[in-house]
């Protein structure tokens, strides 16, 4: 089901509370864009705070899977990090883990709260600092907590910032009802629970139309290529799905 390319001889590994991490090299080309900084100091902090956000994210997903007895392994790539669960041998071939509905939702969201308790950390150590935590509004109509440090730490307020903005926002976008994101997973589960016959149906529509409407919004309103190229495809493959799921 997941496409999970092969290791190469540049894959750095590790692991984490026994929790087996692969970084597979474009991970580092991604962080780099990212950044789209031109200050090397500046893109190597992006680069960090990509790294160690994107693996607290991960973490939160396996430590959820472990809660349920279930062995994963975490992948960091080109587009992100992966949790992979121990597939379980089913009959002649495998299958994904047995995992119930509920479950599978609080694997879902250990992801995103994750990233926002390691927030909630960097807000606690920045404000004993001595910094003061204010309010910065976001696209206009999201305000997300920023961290302002007395002016001998200033050095710190752009470290602080590029942590927080990754951690809260990124988290919330993850919490979009758009497959295959973290929320997506979530709205299928829940949906599917609902009406076990055409809740996948109705999860991939409503992914289609979350995704169609923040792709036309990330292009029109905010101006953003990035977010009109990530929600339409993600919508497109949500379409794609949805025709393919048609035909059974
Ligand atoms: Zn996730």
């Amino acid at each position: 089901m997941f496409d999970v390319s092969s290791p190469t001889r540049f894959d750095l590994n590790f692991s984490v509370a026994g929790i087996p991490v692969r970084v597979h090299p474009l991970f580092w080309v991604i962080a780099i864009l990212l950044g789209g900084s031109s200050s090397p100091l500046l893109i190597l902090i992006w680069i960090i705070a990509v790294f160690i956000s994107i693996l607290i994210h991960e973490l939160g997903h396996a430590f959820a899977f472990r809660r349920f007895h279930v062995r994963s392994q975490i992948l960091l790539h080109f587009s992100g990090g992966l949790t992979i669960p121990e597939q379980a041998a089913w009959g002649g071939g495998y299958t994904s883990v047995g995992l119930t509905p509920n479950q599978h939702i609080f694997v879902s969201l250990a992801g995103p709260f994750a990233g926002f308790a390691f927030a909630a950390l960097i807000l606690v150590f920045g404000s004993a600092l001595g910094g003061s935590i204010i309010v910065s509004p976001l696209l206009g109509f999201i305000s997300i907590p920023m961290l302002w440090m007395p002016a001998k730490l200033s050095f710190l307020n752009n470290v602080f910032t590029i942590f927080l903005w990754i951690n809260i926002f990124w988290g919330l976008i993850n919490l979009l009802p758009v497959y295959p994101l973290d929320g997506g997973q979530v709205s299928r589960a829940i949906f599917i629970q609902r009406d076990p016959l055409d809740g996948l149906v109705a999860s991939l529509w409503l992914s289609v139309i979350v995704g169609g409407a923040l792709a036309l919004g990330g292009w029109f309103v905010f101006g953003s290529l990035y977010m009109a190229f990530l929600f339409g495809m993600l919508a497109f493959q949500s379409y794609q799905t949805l025709q393919a799921a048609k035909r059974y």
